[in-house]
């Protein structure tokens, strides 16, 4: 049996997958599966986005993390040799996959922003980024199941096919895995994934003081958008976690809305938000490369324009 496979975590990140997912499976006339923790309404709408079947994976004990469900998926691929394995690129996507396509010794191409079929039609080309944004490579694999990670937000997600019709497979509960959970924590705010935000307020070393970081995010509240960083601010001064840096040696972003506030515009930034929609920028220099790549820019204090925004936005005067 072949097909094409998706796993991502959360609900849109899934649909994305079953997209492109769906386009693959039809060029290569095989089906499309998706997995899914056990849930078995969201299974029927699953299949109402494009999926063929649903591999359900059971419920865990408290103290189990995701990881216990590798060998269960590596096993599943084992039997049905699935063609193409997409995973979500989200930081658990990544190693998931990453673990998934070393027991089934395969390839595995990260961080893909396209992914078509070559002449032959039978084999993916998948293309990432390099250097930067300044190259971009083109990966085939000759092993199967051919693996991908996809960032958020690569591709649109799929549309509704009310009635559709498909298979759900309850997959087997895993062994025990060696990981425990010992804590379960909530998320601090400023660690949620800025890749599927909309709208991204980004911090920059034009901000003073650490304290000064509460404008920011002021402004990240009132405009409904994510807090994010250039690399001074999160591995000089570790004013925010690592995980929210932009650029070259950070992530990439895909915001609707990006306003940067006190930054530079250097290119190993800038590179990280060449696929923001809009690009605002609040610099005091109006000479600062930000501005090049900014649609709409704002030469001032941030002291002064972003307490002035703040107001705009909440409708205060
Ligand atoms: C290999 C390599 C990889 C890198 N990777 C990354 C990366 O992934 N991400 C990244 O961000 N950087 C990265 N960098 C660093 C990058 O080159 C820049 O140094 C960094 O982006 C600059 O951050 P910044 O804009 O916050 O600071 P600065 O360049 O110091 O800019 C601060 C800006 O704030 C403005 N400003 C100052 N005061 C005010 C005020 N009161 N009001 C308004 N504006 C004000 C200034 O005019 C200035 O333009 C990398 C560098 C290298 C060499």
């Amino acid at each position: 049996m072949a097909g094409v496979w998706v796993l991502a975590e959360n609900h849109r990140q899934t649909l994305e997958l079953l997209n492109i997912g769906r386009v693959l499976a039809s060029k290569l006339g095989t089906r499309l599966a998706a997995f899914l923790l056990h849930d078995r309404e969201m299974a029927q709408e699953y299949i109402e986005y494009g999926a063929d079947d649903i591999l359900l994976l059971p419920s865990l004990p408290e103290d189990q993390s995701l990881d216990a469900y590798i060998p269960v998926i590596a096993e599943e691929a084992q039997k049905q040799e699935p063609d193409i394995f997409l995973v979500a690129a989200t930081l658990r996507g990544k190693e998931i996959a990453a673990r998934i396509a070393s027991r089934l010794n395969t390839g595995l191409c990260s961080e893909c922003i396209s992914l078509t079929l070559d002449e032959s039609g039978k084999n993916l080309e998948m293309e990432r980024l390099m250097f930067g944004g300044a190259a971009a490579q083109k990966v085939t694999c000759r092993t199967r199941p051919q693996m991908a990670t996809v960032p958020p937000r690569t591709f649109e997600p799929a549309v509704k096919q009310s009635g559709r019709e498909g298979q759900i497979k309850e997959l087997p509960v895993p062994p025990a895995s060696a990981l425990r959970v010992l804590e379960k924590k909530a998320r601090a705010h400023e660690a949620s994934d800025i890749r599927e935000a909309r709208v991204v307020v980004c911090a920059g070393r034009g901000i003073e003081k650490q304290e000064d970081m509460a404008l920011v995010r002021e402004l990240a509240e009132a405009v409904g958008g994510e807090i994010a960083c250039t690399r001074p601010i999160s591995e000089e001064l570790h004013w925010l976690p690592e995980n929210l840096c932009i650029g070259l040696s950070g992530i990439n972003v895909k915001p609707d809305l990006y306003i940067g506030v006190g930054v530079s515009g250097q290119i190993q930034h800038v590179t990280g938000i060449r696929d923001a929609k809009v690009i605002c920028a609040i610099n005091n220099d109006e000479n600062a490369p930000i501005f090049e790549a900014a649609d709409y820019g704002i030469v001032g204090d941030l002291y002064e324009v972003v307490p002035k925004l703040i107001k705009e936005l909440k409708g205060e005067k």
